[in-house]
């Protein structure tokens, strides 16, 4: 596990940023999931209202935000989701809504109106792994939502966090995703570095990720699915390449101990930021920002405080041990900025 940093890059953005195309809103810290790998269900209280959102308004214009990536917790528990979404929707931005899709069944026709793209997080194929792994018995609901926003019209895709309870399971996704209607289906290693992630407060020692006996069989699905998808690699159906997905063997045999942790090429800082919904500014969604007034008032200035502009140049320099572990790190040049990239196609592929 041999300690590496992020390689040096040409860097054409200097700090401060001026421009942020992509800004990731959590819209509440509640949760009506109950992920084994997450704390938002446990301690979340807060949600942001309209009245916040608005003032935000100006900031985004200001730094030609392009798309806003809904979050949270659970974005649908805010009672005011719709008109969030409404009022960025009517001032130019592109949305996509990351959701745990237990609620999106009631909400298709309108989500599906309001969203360019809505991802729902999906990690069983069945329902006995999705209520290992997320803690309720919802399967066929989530999967009830994904058809029926699909059948609304919304670009839907379904992520799997991969863990040891559903690697099995990985060409079964495309399938199941396939026949749920969604366009894409993107796979990313659950992470078990870093402690900053889902919120987790308290010690993390679920069994999560694959022993150094699944790790030949997770390399066997990989080489089958190459071998047997390839319309679906090449359509991207499936986000990720057949090398991207290997990366997956990679982080868990280093997980194990067994070699170093996969490459990490990430500027996400350097384009995006997550506000969250007390209104802390992060560069990203492992790394916390400084705790200082809230971004509805000040978010250009939030940006570029002090304190931020340090943490972004610590990243940078391969100073963060959050880095060093990602699971989701993201490299974009400066021509792939636009909203289609962020959007379903070339959105998910980390
Ligand atoms: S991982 Fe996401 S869906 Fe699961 S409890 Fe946490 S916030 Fe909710
Ligand atoms: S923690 Fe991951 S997403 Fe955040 S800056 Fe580092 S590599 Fe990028």
């Amino acid at each position: 596990m041999g300690a590496r940093t992020l390689p040096a890059q040409p860097w054409p953005e200097a700090s401060p940023l001026r421009r942020l195309p992509l800004v990731t809103l959590y819209l509440t810290e509640r949760c009506n999931s109950r992920c084994v790998t997450c704390d938002y269900w446990r301690h979340g209280r807060a949600d942001v209202d309209l009245a916040s959102v608005a003032r935000m308004l100006p900031h985004l214009a200001q730094l030609k935000t392009q798309v806003a990536l809904i979050s949270g917790g659970e974005p649908l528990l805010n009672p005011q989701w719709s008109q969030i979404a409404a009022l960025l929707h009517a001032h130019g931005l592109r949305l996509w809504l990351l959701t745990s899709g237990l609620s999106l069944a009631k909400h298709a026709r309108q989500a599906a109106g309001l969203f360019d793209a809505i991802t729902v997080s999906l990690d069983g194929t069945d329902r006995e792994t999705y209520v290992a792994i997320r803690g309720l018995d919802a399967f066929d609901k989530v999967c009830e939502g994904i058809r029926a926003a699909a059948s609304a019209g919304a670009a839907v895709s379904v992520r799997v966090t991969v863990q040891r309870a559903n690697y099995r399971q990985l060409s079964g996704f495309v399938a199941l995703a396939r026949e749920l209607g969604a366009r894409q289906v993107s796979f990313i290693a659950v992470d078990v570095a870093n402690p900053h992630a889902f919120s987790r407060r308290d010690d993390f020692t679920a069994d999560l990720a694959l022993a150094p006996a699944d790790l030949p069989i997770l390399a066997g699905i990989v080489d089958g699915m190459e071998r047997d998808l390839g319309e679906e690699f090449r359509s991207r159906m499936i986000a990720e390449s057949p090398r991207r997905l290997r990366r997956l063997h990679q982080y868990f045999a280093a997980v194990c101990g067994l070699g170093p942790y996969p490459p990490v090429r990430c500027n996400v800082f350097d384009y995006s930021a997550v506000i969250g919904a007390t209104g802390r500014v992060s560069p990203c969604f492992f790394i916390p920002g400084p705790s200082q007034a809230p971004a509805d008032d000040s978010l250009p200035q939030a940006l570029n405080s002090d304190a931020m502009i340090d943490l972004r140049e610590q990243i940078r320099s391969g100073g963060r041990p959050e880095c060093l572990r990602c699971v989701c790190s993201l490299w974009r040049d400066p021509g792939e900025r636009d909203a289609g990239d962020f959007l379903i196609r070339r959105s998910i592929s980390a």
